[in-house]
């Protein structure tokens, strides 16, 4: 068994989460090691939307210039249903944008990692080991003691002031902070693709400067360009057939059959069902959710998934674990590493977030019942949203998206 240094702070999982968290501790002077599970650093799932909340955390912690290279700021987001290309309303993303002091991207989330790894493989105060899994582990006022096997079946030893799970939904770590709550099957699949722009019917030029949601009954469409218009990304949300299979399985991401995508296609107007019919290849994700409970205990906490999967009716998974993760920095930095201090860090933390997490996974959850509701419900669904107009929209979620820091 080997012994390592001891660390500041030990993250478990380098996901966006994860490794976001690392950036904003080395930033304020921590050391930090992250161990990951997967021998290699691979992000599935086409792309990601980047709002203004989480994107401003990015540029504070100085990826702004490598951002600007790989994502795209679209005008404005389009909303209306999935059988006519009728517009409900129109959300202005660059004034969006403007009026928070952040911008409002999509990109590929495989290239937001390699962002994200490159400047944690920079930076001197972060150690990244991958193919390790934390096996177990003691925690004390005095800070964590963990064994992680690797993937030539030897136990590492590390120690360190403080635990940080950032590793996903099936988190190892939740069970350590008194979570006893398990992910629970929602009955949403999400179908997930990226179309080369030369692959679009008829070559339809890949609009870089929208974002398009389309409603359907039970069902909604995501669409918006990523690297800069070369790709169209897709994301088909439906109420899943094989629930009950799903429900008991952990292998929660496949390859979709486009079969099974059939009766959304039949209710998607003309162009948008010959986009979905031109996608060679699906990826299939089951929609987990769980309620927000404890997030620290002692020196040990949650953070991103792990601590409050969010289903992704308003695209904020991602983003809310960029907020813990500057925010968990801003609560350490508090305590001026005064390791003694981190476990009273930690707590102050966890309330800060448990607070936005529960609003954020509560609007998601109202969202995903408007969005797939039925006739005749459509029909007050769809006037509210005209109502609200451009300005009603931005004002309903400035509390989302103007978001600055905790504390
Ligand atoms: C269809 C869909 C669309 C989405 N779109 C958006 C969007 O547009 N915007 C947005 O903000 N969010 C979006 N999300 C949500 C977002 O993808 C997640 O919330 C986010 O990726 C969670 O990041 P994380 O770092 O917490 O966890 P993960 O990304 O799951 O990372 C966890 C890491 O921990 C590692 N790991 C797991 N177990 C262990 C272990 N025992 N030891 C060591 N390592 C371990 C894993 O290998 C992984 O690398 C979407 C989600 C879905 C399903």
């Amino acid at each position: 068994m080997k012994l390592t240094d001891a660390d500041d702070i030990l993250i478990s999982g380098a996901g966006i989460g994860g490794l976001t968290a690392a950036l904003a501790l080395a930033k304020i002077g921590l050391g930090v090691t992250i161990v990951e599970r997967s021998p290699q650093l691979e992000e599935a799932g086409a792309g990601i939307q980047l709002s203004p909340n989480a994107a401003r955390v990015l540029v504070e912690l100085g990826l702004g210039p490598q951002l600007d290279i790989i994502a795209t700021a679209p005008a404005s987001l389009s909303i209306g249903p999935l059988s006519s290309a009728r517009t409900l309303a129109t959300l202005p993303l660059q004034a969006l944008a403007a009026r928070h002091g952040a911008p409002y991207l999509v990109l590929r989330r495989a290239d937001l990692q390699t962002v994200l790894l490159e400047a944690v493989r920079k930076s001197p105060d972060i150690r990244l080991l991958t193919g390790r899994t934390i096996e177990r582990f003691t925690a004390s006022n005095d800070g964590v003691v963990a064994n992680c096997r690797t993937l030539t079946d030897q136990i590492t030893e590390h120690q360190a002031s403080a635990l940080i799970g950032a590793d996903g939904l099936w988190s190892a770590i939740r069970p350590s902070v008194g979570n006893a709550a398990s992910p629970f099957f929602t009955g949403y699949e999400a179908w997930r693709a990226l179309l080369p722009a030369d692959q679009t019917p008829g070559g339809i030029a890949v609009d870089t400067a929208e974002v398009s949601l389309r409603l359907g009954r039970d069902c909604h469409v995501v669409l918006y360009p990523v690297n800069h218009g070369q790709f169209l990304n897709i994301v088909a949300v439906q109420q899943a057939r094989n629930a009950r299979e799903l429900r008991t399985r952990h292998d929660w991401s496949h390859a979709g059959l486009p079969a099974e995508l059939g009766g959304l296609i039949a209710q998607a107007e003309p162009a948008l069902a010959d986009i979905l019919k031109a996608v060679g290849s699906w990826q299939v994700w089951s929609l987990y959710d769980m309620p927000v409970a404890n997030m620290a205990q002692g020196n040990v906490a949650l953070l991103g998934d792990a601590a409050h999967p969010i289903l992704p009716f308003m695209a904020q998974g991602a983003a809310i674990a960029i907020e813990d993760a500057d925010t968990l920095s801003r609560c350490l930095a508090q305590v001026h590493g005064d390791r003694t201090r981190f476990g009273e860090a930690l707590a102050r933390y966890a309330k800060l977030r448990q607070r936005r997490a529960r609003k954020v996974r509560k609007a998601s959850r109202k969202n995903a019942k408007a969005y797939h509701t039925g006739f005749p419900w459509t029909l007050a669904r769809d006037q509210v949203i005209r109502l609200l107009g451009a300005g009603g929209m931005m004002r309903r979620y400035r509390w989302l998206y103007g978001w600055k820091k905790d504390l």
